[in-house]
């Protein structure tokens, strides 16, 4: 039970070339890659990842990704909570199922689907043009690379991450702010007190292993969502205290600020 309970947890989260059958195998690959003597960011990415087999969180845009799928769900998710976005996700992509679909939308009925959401002129807006100018610019293929996906309306660095590693299914660094937090104390020794975003991707750069980096780019930002929050740290119960800086150095009780 338990096993069914973890493969079907997971296996979303990993490419679909990963299989039921194999899905114990990749991880082990994955676990077999550490050194034996592992350093801090070794140990970091085995306790996380341990952690994300059975405590990452399910979303819809989560299962059959596209690179499409990812950037539809990205633009939703945008200042908004992942339940309102939840609500209008597979609405949207019925009633607009790939690029030509969206860039041919009439406006008004564009801004109803998403209206629930909230913010609904400005994201129907941003979709449209995003999708409009992929039509014309890429001739309605999604680019695979960072710098043209940046040349697109809307898209931002976090984005672009977003649909090359869960769309493309290839390495990149997905840093949001839950991302930037959680490295941020992790790693103080490495980026300081207040480190710049550039300096924190950087850093992500180094961190994200080439098989399993959509698990790990899931985990990251759930890891900062749900255990290592806005709200300060979880303190003894955190399961990767062993190898934060924060913890190490002030053993912060719940909920003080790091
Ligand atoms: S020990 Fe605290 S600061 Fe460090 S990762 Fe865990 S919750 Fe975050």
């Amino acid at each position: 039970m338990a096993r069914t309970f973890l493969m079907v947890c997971i296996l979303p989260l990993f490419g679909s070339n990963i299989t039921t059958g194999n899905i114990h195998q990749v991880y082990e690959h994955f676990q077999n890659q550490m050194a034996p003597e592992m350093g801090q960011k070794e140990e970091f990415a085995k306790v996380l990842m341990d952690w994300a087999l059975c405590n990452c969180r399910d979303f819809l845009w989560r299962h059959g990704r596209t690179p499409y799928s990812i950037l539809v769900a990205e633009f939703l998710l945008k200042r908004t909570t992942s339940t309102a976005a939840h609500r209008q996700y597979l609405a949207f992509l019925e009633r607009y199922p790939d690029i030509e679909a969206l860039a041919v939308a009439d406006i008004h009925e564009l801004e109803e689907v998403i209206r629930p959401i909230g913010l609904y002129k400005q994201r129907a807006k941003g979709l449209k043009e995003a999708a409009v100018f992929i039509s014309k610019e890429y001739g309605g293929q999604i680019p695979a690379s960072f710098e043209e996906l940046l040349s697109i309306p809307h898209v931002g660095p976090y984005t672009a991450a977003c649909i090359i590693s869960f769309g493309f299914g290839l390495p990149a660094a997905a840093v949001d702010s839950n991302v930037q937090r959680v490295l941020s104390r992790v790693f103080k020794r490495y980026l300081g007190g207040h480190p710049s975003s550039k300096d924190v991707y950087k850093f992500a750069c180094s961190l994200i292993p080439d098989k399993m980096h959509v698990l790990f780019n899931y985990a990251l930002i759930d890891f900062g969502a749900l255990v290592c929050t806005y709200r300060g740290c979880i303190g003894e119960g955190c399961p990767l205290k062993a190898v934060c800086d924060t913890f190490q150095a002030t053993k912060p009780a719940r909920g003080d600020c790091a």
